[in-house]
């Protein structure tokens, strides 16, 4: 699967840093609760926020697929570490890097690379998720800019980002063609965001509301040009589903992983658990989605490499590796017995992170008609 050297390369230097740094920690951040910031200084150090980006204009020249093996490989130590640099690395900085004045290129997009800021993608609203031909967030044209107003919500990175790329209506009238992205520094006048929500999983990668009140911003920060927001946003879309799909993998690793060496040292009936076929069979299945997923999922990433239209790839990669993981985690807690309900093992970290994976790129409820429509119905 793997076609290059840089890709090897890219997997052991993560592999390792994983290894080392991260999973011995997991548990311990997960139970903090608070923004994997070692982790994130650490990413930062290693170039893996510029890694889709061309080592011209900052970045540290890699692609897709790359970018998806640093998210697997994270996604397998931890996954809100994951969530929160997939996040800096993609959604929360391609509009700045595509869009933005040379003005925000200094000022913001070269020192989220740096991971001195973090950035975050707000499309969701409470009335508005999955449907986003319904996003009301208003700007309003003004002489030389706009003024925003409207509550975004779901935010990740929200209560510690330094900026925010915000999808607003400029003209309701035209609904999905009215869409489009701005920039929006966290300092402006008018802008607030709420307390941290109180999460199920991915407990570590903070979640708000993001508040914006009559925000005056100049005409440059719109990103996309008028009527090109929502063309652009399905410009990163097979990206975005590919990179769910490789953090799924990353979970079904770990789940694997913890599964077999709880299996070979746990005893019942005089005999390790290992050796009982319906363990077995458990393991077997989660390796087969494994190998599955990731045939799917890499793929699609070498297909965006390739510049060659992969959306229905994507989606159906990140269905499956989802479903996977959700699997992977429901198997972990009945694998591990009663101390796979134990705050103390992993097993309850896949089970509850898993979830992460539903909504991002899509809901499968939303994604299953799109399958079936490509399938020819
Ligand atoms: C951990 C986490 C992190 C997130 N991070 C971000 C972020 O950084 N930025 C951001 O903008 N958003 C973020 N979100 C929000 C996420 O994108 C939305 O939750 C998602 O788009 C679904 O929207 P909703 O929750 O409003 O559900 P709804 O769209 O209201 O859907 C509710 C239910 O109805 C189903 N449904 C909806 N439409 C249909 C249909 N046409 N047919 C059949 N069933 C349907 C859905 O599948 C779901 O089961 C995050 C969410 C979570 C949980």
């Amino acid at each position: 699967m793997l076609r290059s050297d840089a890709e090897m390369l890219v997997r052991k230097t993560m592999a390792r840093f994983v290894d080392a740094e991260l999973i011995p920690k997991a548990q311990e951040i997960d139970e903090k609760g608070e923004f994997p910031m070692e982790t994130f200084q650490a990413m930062a150090k290693m170039g893996v926020f510029g890694i889709r980006y061309p080592k011209e204009r900052g970045g540290s020249g890699g692609n897709t697929t790359l970018y998806c093996i640093i998210c697997e490989e994270l996604a397998r130590g931890l996954m809100s570490a994951a969530a929160t640099t997939a996040m800096q690395c993609l959604m929360g900085t391609n509009f700045l890097f595509h869009f933005g004045t040379p003005e925000m290129h200094e000022n913001y997009f070269l020192p989220a690379m740096r991971g001195e800021k973090i950035a975050c993608f707000c499309l969701t609203e409470p009335e508005a998720g999955g449907d986003l031909g319904n996003v009301s967030t208003l700007a309003a044209k003004t002489e030389g800019g706009y003024v925003l107003n409207g509550l975004k919500t779901w935010v990740t990175n929200g209560p510690v980002a330094s900026f925010f790329t915000v999808l607003c209506q400029t003209d309701p009238a035209k609904k999905l063609r009215g869409l489009n992205f701005f920039f929006v520094p966290r300092e402006t006048p008018g802008v607030s965001v709420s307390k941290p929500f109180n999460l199920l999983g991915t407990r570590t990668t903070p979640i708000c509301e993001l508040a914006l009140t009559d925000v005056k911003v100049p005409e440059e920060y719109r990103l996309c040009p008028e009527g090109q927001g929502t063309d652009n946003l399905l410009a990163i879309l097979a990206e975005i589903r590919s990179m769910t799909a490789v953090l799924a993998i990353g979970l079904v690793r770990a789940a694997i992983h913890d599964c077999i060496q709880y299996a070979h040292e746990r005893v019942a009936f005089g005999k390790t658990i290992s050796q009982y076929q319906l363990i077995q069979a458990k393991v077997a299945e989660m390796y087969v989605d494994l190998e599955a997923a990731k045939l799917m999922a890499y793929r699609a990433t070498h297909m965006v490499d390739d510049k060659i239209p992969c959306l229905p790839q994507a989606t159906m990669a990140k269905y499956f590796a989802t479903e996977a993981a959700c699997k992977a985690g429901d198997y972990a807690t009945r694998i591990f017995g009663a101390y796979g309900y134990s705050m103390e093992y992993t097993a309850q970290r896949y089970y509850r992170d898993n979830r992460f994976l539903l909504y991002g790129g899509g809901t499968h409820e939303v994604l299953l008609p799109n399958i079936a429509r490509w399938a020819g119905l």
